[in-house]
């Protein structure tokens, strides 16, 4: 008997328990990716760094299945729609695939399911395999899901995970069934040129390096952002290239307080994946109401153009906006940075932000960006909402020597910290020979701007 998997947010073959229960159910199992049209045409999902990345990934994928004597097929439409016309083609006894978070994702299954059961077939729907630990797997008392970090974390940490599945090592693949072409790296444009490389196996051996010689020094060092000391798992941990389970298994495996510090990171993903499954408005609407009067009109926009070409007078978060731009990526103490300055001191709605932040990031995440974005903002989880991060005191403390300005924004390189930090501050004949623009915004104007939005005046 055959079964389908469907691939979505999974693009791997290690620890994935749809295909490992496909395999062990049935003798041939057809392994599914659909282009699906209605996820390629919202607003914000189809950007090229991150279509670009899937065509790595599902390349990959397709490489590993033919080792194994299998292979991937991929088709385009509506993913209910073509999985029932493969069910159908293929005369297949079951569906297998992976708990989503997003609305979208929910009432894809939901309508999956139904047309399965229609011609009596099944759907085998997984959990936690987007996620560590499933959406809804803890919950507080009276609430279907934790809106404070703390105790989620601590309920998160005591529940024991599942364990660790073995890739397959072969697969049967029913003959004569049409695919269309993988989509191709080289024909997406506007790509940005220092995009990661995406795939299973560029995952697996960026983790294995990292337990090898990045995660012992995690704890003291992910802020710096010169350092660039962090994983950058985090375009394979939303593509599924890497399983977060495994990575937190390992992790622990390595102990120490830097492991510690890590898998505390992971289970943030994993905070927001509950929130927004519990709260799919969320990706567009404030999760706290605050009634801000975001800022709109020439002079915002001019300010959030700014803000997104890296031009604002402020070093660091140039800095951080031309990362972002250059390499599709961006350090998270960059977000933060990044983040605070066009929500607080611009006071630009944080959805123009987000969407910025969607078009590039090759992990663009609805879960983790728009959940970020929020606590930034402080219309969501965060419990001091209306903390401003000040970027001058954050470029010192977390650029003390300038290099990460250095680095992104070379028109400074001439200039040593901590004076690179406030370039404003220079006179005459010094200042004029640095074609850097001043800032857009006094830093204390933007925050009394913040103050009397918020205050509802
Ligand atoms: P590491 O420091 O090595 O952390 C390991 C993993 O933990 C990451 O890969 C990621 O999966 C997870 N993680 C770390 N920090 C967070 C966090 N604050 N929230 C949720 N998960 C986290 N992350 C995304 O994956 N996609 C996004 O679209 C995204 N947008 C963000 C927007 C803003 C405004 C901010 C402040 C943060 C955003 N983050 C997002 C979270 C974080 O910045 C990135 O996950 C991190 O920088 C990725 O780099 P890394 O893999 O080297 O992280």
């Amino acid at each position: 008997n055959v079964a389908v998997v469907l691939y979505t947010s999974d693009l791997r073959l290690h620890d994935h328990p749809p295909l490992r229960a496909a395999l062990s159910s049935c003798d041939r199992v057809v392994p599914l990716f659909v282009r699906d049209r209605a996820v390629e045409a919202a607003p914000g999902f189809d950007a090229p760094n991150r279509r670009a990345f899937l065509a790595d990934c599902l390349a990959d994928l397709d490489s590993g299945l033919r080792e194994r004597g299998g292979r991937l097929v991929v088709r385009s439409g509506d993913a209910v729609a073509e999985v029932a016309a493969l069910v159908r083609e293929t005369d297949a006894d079951e569906v297998h695939m992976s708990a989503g978070v997003s609305a979208y994702a929910h009432a894809r299954e939901e309508r999956l399911r139904r047309a399965l059961e229609a011609e009596g077939r099944r759907l085998y729907v997984h959990d936690a395999v987007i996620t560590a630990v499933a959406p809804g797997a803890v919950r507080p008392a009276g609430s279907d899901h934790f809106s404070v970090f703390t105790p989620y974390f601590r309920r998160w940490t005591d529940l024991p995970l599942r364990p660790v599945t073995a890739a397959p090592r072969a697969l049967h693949v029913p003959d004569a069934i049409g695919s269309e072409p993988l989509p191709a790296r080289t024909a997406v444009s506007g790509v940005s040129p220092g995009l990661a490389a995406g795939g299973e196996v560029e995952a697996r051996r960026l983790l294995a390096n990292w337990l090898r010689s990045g995660i012992t020094r995690y704890e003291d060092v992910h802020d710096d952002l010169a350092g660039d000391a962090t994983s950058r798992l985090s375009p394979h941990l939303h593509f599924g290239t890497l399983s977060p389970t495994e990575a937190v298994h390992r992790a622990r495996a390595a102990g120490g307080p830097g492991a510690e510090a890590f898998v505390r990171q992971l289970c943030w993903r994993d905070f927001h994946h509950q929130v927004l499954a519990a709260r799919p408005g969320a990706a567009a609407e404030d999760y706290r109401t605050r009634q801000d009067h975001w800022r709109t009109g020439p002079a915002a926009e001019e300010e959030t153009a700014a803000w997104k070409e890296g031009r604002t007078g402020y070093p660091v978060v140039d800095a951080a906006m031309r990362q972002l731009r250059h390499e599709g990526w961006m350090h998270n103490r960059g977000r933060l940075i990044a983040a605070s300055f066009l929500a607080k001191t611009l006071y630009v709605d944080w959805r123009t932000g987000a969407r910025h932040f969607l078009d590039l990031l090759v992990d663009g995440d609805l879960a983790n960006n728009q959940l970020n974005w929020q606590w930034v903002a402080g219309t969501g989880t965060d419990t001091r909402p209306n903390r401003v991060l000040n970027p001058v005191r954050q470029a010192l403390r977390y650029d003390p020597e300038g290099r990460y300005v250095h680095r992104w924004v070379p028109e400074l390189a001439g200039l040593a910290a901590p004076r690179v930090h406030e370039p404003w501050r220079l006179e005459g004949a010094e200042r004029a020979r640095y074609d850097y623009p001043g800032p857009v915004v006094e830093l204390a104007d933007g925050r009394d701007r913040f103050r009397q939005g918020r205050e509802g005046s």
